[in-house]
């Protein structure tokens, strides 16, 4: 019988190759997010697609503490020696660019584990605490990016008008193709607008459970920049692009559920908020000053999220507040997917699903303890009485407040908050003391897809 299985095994991943090459596919790529945030590949012919699922591709371990540039952040235990694999799975297989199909990856180890330094395990993981405790989670990523010129300089010089109609249509051959391309892919996309910053373009996309949000990301990042460059553009995922000028969020929304209904509507608290919804949004807002160096950790993120700039730099929550770090939405009319709490203060240069498995499992954290919603911070934190506590955003205390936390360790694992450390304190030492234009420029493509 075993033979009987190997066969039909065999013979169905033959007739998937058969289809790709139908698609006109020739190369399949194989993709992880690093500690950094920046998303790293391999490729094989299609024919190979059966060793990328079952053994994987060999990287080195440092690809775990590859850095910003061409830096690798070795530490104690991560060193030239040992082998890691990426490994795929053929069902999330999307059409990226013609010939060339992409799958999110895993990092195991040799013996086909996951590896300590995956973020893509330690979500899924996390996602499973959260269905044990009887909770269903939807998570929604937006994404914020800059249109670039070929020469990674401003993509136009007129002026520009935020939202404005002109400023969309005049480019439309390219959202027209970047929306062909995100069907063609499979991308759930929910809404596209040019936005408030010179060149800002803004994609969200449908809620769906965490890890296929944290892939969703990444797909987005690939469809938008592939696009791009089909019409003579760059385009920049970095939190600052340009000095000075308007920044990119990563926002995350998420909603939770348990067998009496949604956690966020149909209770006693504000906005109908129940008890371990509240728990929820506690937990996220009671981690924020150790977490910030996951969700906003690089050398740029610190010049975005101050007051001002609707990042949510505020450590408070409050109804469409946006200059609160969560910023809640109300089940209303006006909100199909219902009530959701967003976490603003997230930049793309965070890993994608390191940022969602912070922000889950402090929900999940919160709600284990109970915690207490604190009281609503309803207006521009500036202007409201009860001032929220500064959130340590420079990034040599966003590590530091990182290496301190047992909070982050028991969430994140030891081994990713060291990685992750290593990684940011190599900006820190790189990127610390130079003028912001000079690191905007030198960090503009650094987490481009
Ligand atoms: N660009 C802002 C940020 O850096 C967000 C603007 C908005 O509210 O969409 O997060
Ligand atoms: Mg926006």
């Amino acid at each position: 019988m075993p033979q009987q299985d190997d066969r039909s095994a065999d013979s169905a991943e033959a007739r998937r190759v058969q289809e790709l090459r139908a698609q006109g596919v020739a190369l399949i790529a194989g993709s992880v997010t690093d500690l950094a945030g920046v998303t790293r590949a391999k490729y094989v012919p299609v024919h190979r697609l059966g060793a990328f699922e079952r053994s994987g591709m060999g990287v080195s371990p440092s690809w775990s503490v590859f850095c910003v540039d061409s830096g690798i952040a070795f530490t104690p235990e991560i060193g030239v020696a040992g082998d890691l694999r990426i490994r795929i799975g053929a069902e999330r297989l999307r059409l990226i660019e013609d010939g060339i199909a992409w799958a999110p990856g895993d990092l195991h180890d040799q013996h086909g584990r996951p590896a300590p330094l995956c973020p893509r395990s330690l979500l899924a993981g996390i996602e499973q605490q959260a269905v044990e405790r009887g909770l269903q989670i939807r998570l929604g990523g937006e994404l914020e990016c800059t249109m670039l010129s070929p020469d990674s300089g401003p993509a136009s010089n007129d002026p520009w008008s935020p939202y404005g109609i002109r400023t969309s249509l005049d480019r439309s051959a390219f959202l027209v193709d970047l929306m062909t391309a995100a069907e063609k892919a499979g991308l759930a996309v929910e809404q596209l607008h040019t936005e408030y910053g010179h060149d800002q373009l803004e994609m969200s996309l449908a809620p769906a459970s965490a890890v296929e949000t944290a892939d969703a990301v990444i797909l987005a990042r690939i469809v938008i920049g592939r696009a791009a460059a089909r019409h003579g553009m760059k385009i920049s995922f970095s939190p600052v692009p340009f000095a000075g000028a308007a920044g990119n969020g990563a926002h995350v929304h998420l909603s939770l559920a348990d067998a009496g209904g949604p956690l966020f509507s149909g209770g006693d608290g504000p906005y109908g908020i129940r008890p371990r919804g509240g728990a929820a949004i506690a937990g996220v807002l009671d981690t924020l000053p150790d977490l910030i160096g996951v969700y906003a950790g690089s050398a740029l993120s610190a010049q975005r999220l101050k007051p001002g700039n609707w990042a949510g730099a505020a450590a408070c929550w409050g109804l469409e507040n946006r200059e609160a770090a969560v910023r809640f939405i109300a089940a209303t009319p006006g909100n199909p997917h219902g009530a959701n709490a967003e976490l603003k203060l997230v930049d793309p240069s965070a890993n994608p699903y390191l940022a969602a498995a912070a922000f889950l499992g402090s929900a999940l954290r919160g709600i284990d303890r109970q915690l207490t919603l604190p009281p609503e911070i309803p207006e521009d934190p500036r202007r409201s009485e009860a001032t929220p506590p500064p959130l340590p955003t420079d990034q040599r205390s966003a590590i530091e407040a990182l290496e301190r936390s047992t909070t982050a360790a028991e969430l994140l694992t030891p081994p990713i908050i060291e990685g992750l450390a290593a990684v940011r304190r190599h900006e820190l030492t790189t990127y610390g003391d130079r003028p912001p234009a000079e690191t905007t420029q030198a960090l503009r493509l650094a987490w481009s897809c």
